[in-house]
């Protein structure tokens, strides 16, 4: 295996967790490498404005983003472009990596893979994706502007991203299935000031399509039972997100499928870390993700020592 490449640290994804562990890992001078299939940044990429993290007051997630990408491959990181298909245990303890960008070794894989967003599962979603259908407010939203538009979810995402949404237009909806936000309380406060509606307590029974497009949705009223349809131009759904963890398969897992970790970030396999969103984390935060990827560096130098190899 002459190819190979070498490395003391691999990241599997360049979102805020991934990079600050690629930022903290190489100004402790380990050889550290993410790999990224998109673009650095990660779901930080696509948020309109960030307004809480910490020290930088308003600033929009593309440039949040950049001034990561920045800050880690100018503590020499390298960021390299390509799919990891596979982790293989080595008998030393150590990994090799099949990428689409060749084999990496390394004695420690630190997973950032983060999470993609759930779908709804009711009819018409998966048609009328892209065509009015959307799990993307910054993305997707402009074509909305002045429309009638509908966010489902009740969490951070759905309030958060109604607000985006809301400077588009004058008719924004969100409908919760629960009588109760999960969303943060000043969050939901923030959406109800912005002037956006409330649908309460009902779930979304179909998305309705004519001409290829979304003309309505059918909701069921959870008390009575009744349903009713209504027009929508737009759909946003934001609710919550699936872990990705197909690459580490045997690696402890919450009930909901977020890695468990210790506190130093290491998994159920030594030499594996998870960070960010992937990690059973009780607070899904640009700046938790960030300081999850600091302590997975810490650790994974200490882990490194400990092994007392110097063969990589
Ligand atoms: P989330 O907190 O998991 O919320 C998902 C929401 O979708 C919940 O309200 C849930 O309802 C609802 N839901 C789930 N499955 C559904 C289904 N099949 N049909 C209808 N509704 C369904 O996800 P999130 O809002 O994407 O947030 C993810 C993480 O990122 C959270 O930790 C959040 O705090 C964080 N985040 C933070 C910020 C911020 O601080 N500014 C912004 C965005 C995200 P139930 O409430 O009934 O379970």
């Amino acid at each position: 295996m002459a190819d190979e490449k070498r490395y003391d640290v691999v990241i599997v994804g360049a979102g805020p967790a991934g990079l600050a562990c690629g930022q903290y890992s190489s100004r402790a001078g380990r050889k550290t490498v993410i790999i990224e299939e998109m673009a650095p940044g990660g779901q930080t990429m696509i948020i309109d404005e960030i307004e809480n993290y910490p020290g930088l007051g308003k600033i929009s997630g593309y440039e949040l983003a950049t001034k990561f990408e920045a800050q880690a491959t100018g503590f020499g990181c390298e960021i390299a472009y390509g799919t990891v298909n596979a982790i293989k245990k080595l008998s030393d303890g150590s990994f090799e990596l099949d990428t689409t960008d060749g084999a990496y070794l390394t004695p420690v894989v630190v997973i950032a893979t983060g999470a993609k967003h759930r779908n709804l599962e009711v009819p018409g979603e998966k048609e009328l994706t892209g065509h009015g259908v959307s799990y993307c407010a910054t993305c997707d939203g402009p074509f909305f502007k002045n429309k009638k538009i509908l966010v489902c979810g009740g969490g951070d995402s759905a309030c958060q991203e109604s607000m985006y949404l809301r400077k588009l237009s004058d008719d924004v909806t969100v409908t919760h299935r629960r009588d109760r936000f999960r969303a943060q309380a000043s969050i939901v406060q923030a959406m109800k000031d912005a002037g956006i509606k409330t649908k309460m307590n009902m779930t979304v029974q179909s998305i309705n399509g004519e001409n290829g497009k979304v003309k309505s949705v059918t909701f069921m009223d959870k008390e009575t039972g009744k349903t009713s349809t209504e027009e929508y131009d737009g759909v946003f759904i934001f609710v919550g997100s699936i872990p990705q963890t197909a690459l580490v398969p045997d690696c402890g897992k919450d009930e909901a499928g977020f890695i468990k970790t210790d506190e130093h970030m290491m998994t159920s396999i030594p030499g594996i870390f998870a960070v960010g969103d992937v990690r059973n984390t009780p607070f899904r935060q640009i700046v938790t993700a960030a300081a999850d990827g600091a302590v997975a560096a810490h650790y994974a130098s200490e882990y490194i020592d400990s092994r007392n190899n110097n063969a990589y």
